[in-house]
């Protein structure tokens, strides 16, 4: 598989707003927020894309939506509410290809559009 950026912030070679950290999830803020809150929640193993994901990795995914939720009221926003998103591949407009939730929230999110 071809390096990401992320694997370089899971290595410590790129610097990173690092808000979250276990054994085997890691979450950062995104460089380009597109809200107050915008943090991108990844395994540290190297998972490309959402039909990459094996049975025996749900755990792990698991624990990434639960790192999400952690985070989320951390951040105190929580009871307002926030957007989990994953894009996936080129029709998803992927454009890292280490898999990441994208938590996003902080302010009123548009409701989801096909576009
Ligand atoms: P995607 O389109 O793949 O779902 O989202 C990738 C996200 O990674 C984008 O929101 C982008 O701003 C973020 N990103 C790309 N490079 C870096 C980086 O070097 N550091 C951080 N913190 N975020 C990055």
């Amino acid at each position: 598989m071809t390096e990401t950026v992320f694997a370089k912030i899971i290595r410590r070679e790129l610097p990173a707003d690092i808000v979250y950290e276990d054994d085997q999830v890691l979450a950062f803020r995104d460089i380009n927020p597109q809200a107050p809150t915008h943090v991108l929640v990844i395994p540290k193993v190297e998972i490309a894309t959402v039909n990459d994901i094996q049975p025996g990795q749900a755990e792990l995914v698991g624990r990434m939506v639960l790192a999400a939720q952690r985070i989320a009221a951390e951040e105190g926003i929580a009871e307002d509410g926030y957007r989990l998103v994953v894009n996936c591949n080129r029709h998803g407009c992927q454009e890292v290809y280490h898999l990441h939730l994208h938590l996003i929230g902080g302010r009123q999110l548009r409701g989801i559009s096909a576009g």
